[in-house]
């Protein structure tokens, strides 16, 4: 992690070493790094004596799969995150809109750091820890817990640890250096296939009936992406009917093994004509900067926005956007 980061990591110690009172926020539709960074962060703290939340603003419910993580039990429903939060830590989150119903709370706040990994961050906060070149917001985190000087124990590496597998899918993406904090993490005590089987590898039996229906109707556009490929597939609420919002975001990690498609994308219906969308790419295309044009963010490889309208709006704008960052 870059040394510039000394500065704003002892400035963001300061401001968490003073209050008494920390409110942790993930993004919308948090994943295992957002949560995960924001538990890991909010024990240290609930154990140094501070009153903790964690929340994020939507949906209401915590994904079944990382409301394990959550061992002194701070996450709260969004309505119960107070109006003017004391100081306001925010995880994973590369820009304000990110947190939903809760963006407010931004201005509100007497404090807000903001700890992040989003290259794209424009930081918003009063004291920002910003680490593009980390590969998982938990990184981040886990360097201030350093700079705290408090002890990893078990739980408090479980949930760094799960940021840290998820977002390095399985640390395919990981640096040596970061392949040590695992080392450190799992010497913590961290039981890596306990946490990341039921993230990555595990879903009920319906599972397999949604993929039938959903890759049976995916397409491949051989020519798109600047002749590089482009495969998609659609989710629609019909089809995620019973499931977890798990099994739908599992999808475009199947999708994305099209060995024709540089690109995949994944349209995930959550309100009818409304749609979240997952991009990959292999390692050629940058599908950040497909995102930003349609209102969007992410990293290189992985990213993501919001659209309004039927799928085939959808997909034909971001045909669009791609020829114009791909083509
Ligand atoms: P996802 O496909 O939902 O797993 O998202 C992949 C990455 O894209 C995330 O880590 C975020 O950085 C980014 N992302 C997803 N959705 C959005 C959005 N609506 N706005 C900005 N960034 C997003
Ligand atoms: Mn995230
Ligand atoms: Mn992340």
């Amino acid at each position: 992690m870059p040394n510039d980061l000394n500065a704003p990591l002892e400035s963001a110690a300061d401001v968490l070493r003073a209050a008494s009172d920390v409110t942790l926020l993930a993004h919308v539709n948090p994943d295992a790094d957002a949560l995960g960074s924001a538990l890991a962060l909010g024990l240290v703290l609930h154990r140094l004596g501070k009153s903790v939340r964690v929340s994020f603003g939507e949906p209401e419910t915590v994904p079944e799969t990382l409301l394990g993580l959550d061992v002194a039990g701070l996450l709260v429903p969004a309505s119960a995150v107070p109006a003017a939060p004391e100081v306001l830590v925010a995880l994973d989150t590369g820009s304000v809109a990110r947190l939903g119903p809760l963006a407010d709370r931004v201005s509100t706040a007497g404090a807000v750091v903001v700890l992040d990994h989003h290259v794209s961050n424009p930081g918003y906060g009063t004291v920002n820890v910003i680490d593009p070149t980390a590969e998982a917001t938990a990184l981040v985190v886990l360097r201030l817990l350093d700079v705290l000087g408090v002890e990893l124990d078990e739980p408090v590496a479980r949930c760094v640890y799960a940021g840290l597998v998820t977002d390095t899918r399985s640390f395919r993406h990981a640096s040596a250096a970061t392949h040590e904090v695992a080392a450190r993490l799992l010497a913590a005590g961290v039981d890596a296939e306990a946490v990341a089987r039921p993230l990555m590898d595990s879903h009920p039996f319906g599972y397999l009936g949604m993929l039938a229906k959903v890759l049976g109707r995916a397409e491949l556009i051989a020519d798109a992406a600047g002749g590089r490929g482009f495969v998609h597939a659609v989710v629609t609420l019909d089809d995620a009917a019973g499931l977890r919002p798990e099994e739908v975001e599992s999808v475009v990690d199947l999708v994305r093994t099209t060995a024709e498609a540089e690109v995949a994308a994944v349209l995930k219906e959550l309100r009818p004509s409304s749609w979240s969308v997952s991009l990959r790419a292999v390692s050629a295309v940058d599908v950040r900067e497909v995102a930003q044009l349609l209102g969007g963010g992410g990293h290189r490889l992985a990213a993501g926005y919001t659209a309004e309208g039927d799928a085939a709006d959808v997909l034909a704008r971001l045909r669009v956007a791609l020829e114009t960052v791909a083509g």
